[in-house]
């Protein structure tokens, strides 16, 4: 059974995100980076660029490529994981290029690539999405100028009940998982996906929810940064 009298296994509220900490600027040779912490979720992501694409024949005269690399250390799961890319990291990498990709001002920077570095240290379900929430804060602490920052959060379905934020067991074990990332000033939809089965009522109550926890955790991205970028505390 993983949630009782409206209560999770861990103790959460259906609508309610595991505890989340973002660190932004923290390594000091990327030209952009945040450490993020998202329940037993650790991760770094690093931004270099824009910088000259190479070799040259894969330039876009026209726009950067923006080139986001998912990778899980070997350590961060419980059964060592083999290092190096598989099916599922190159999966999230393609659809965090694109969600990313869609709100950087790309045309500014012809014949560039913008390099995302993702690195999951601790996983416990929703790395794609913890991936992207912290790619967009180091994509920030890099300056490169963007219409908005990205977001994202997943909401699922367990035991019957439409939840925010899988933990590790309610993937496991839950009916459904729902990442979505979004840019939050319009709601615009940059990521989606599902796994499971959901009505499609059931379908709309989770994105409404996921969409909700995202505008949370785009105000602790912001805190981040105005914490690295003002001379004041921010609370
Ligand atoms: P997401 O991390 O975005 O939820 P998945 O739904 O594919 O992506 O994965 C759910 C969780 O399953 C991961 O967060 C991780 O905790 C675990 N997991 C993924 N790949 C492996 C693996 N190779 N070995 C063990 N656990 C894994």
């Amino acid at each position: 059974m993983l949630i009782k009298d409206g209560i999770r296994m861990d103790g959460r509220k259906p609508d309610e995100l595991r505890p989340i900490k973002i660190e932004a600027g923290v390594l000091y040779r990327a030209d952009g980076s945040c450490y993020l912490e998202w329940g037993g979720n650790k991760i770094m992501a690093a931004v270099y660029g824009p910088r000259e694409a190479l070799p040259r024949h894969i330039q876009d005269p026209t726009k950067a490529i923006v080139n986001a690399r998912y990778n899980m250390a070997s350590f961060s799961v419980e059964e060592r994981k083999r290092p190096g890319p598989d099916r599922r990291s190159t999966e999230i990498s393609k659809v965090t290029s694109e969600a990313l990709e869609s709100v950087i001002f790309t045309e500014l920077f012809p014949r560039t690539t913008i390099d995302v570095c993702i690195e999951v240290l601790d996983a416990e379900a929703g790395t794609r999405c913890a991936g992207i929430t912290a790619a967009a804060v180091a994509l920030a602490d890099a300056g490169i100028p963007m219409r908005d920052l990205p977001v994202a959060c997943a909401a699922g379905k367990i035991d019957g009940t439409v939840v925010l934020d899988l933990s590790s067991e309610e993937d496991k074990e839950g009916e459904a998982d729902l990442p979505v990332a979004i840019a939050p000033r319009n709601e615009e939809i940059l990521l989606l996906q599902m796994d499971g089965h959901l009505t499609y009522k059931e379908f709309e109550e989770a994105l409404d929810l996921a969409i909700k926890g995202c505008k949370e955790v785009a105000k602790l991205q912001r805190k981040a940064l105005l914490n690295k970028y003002k001379t004041f505390e921010v609370e």
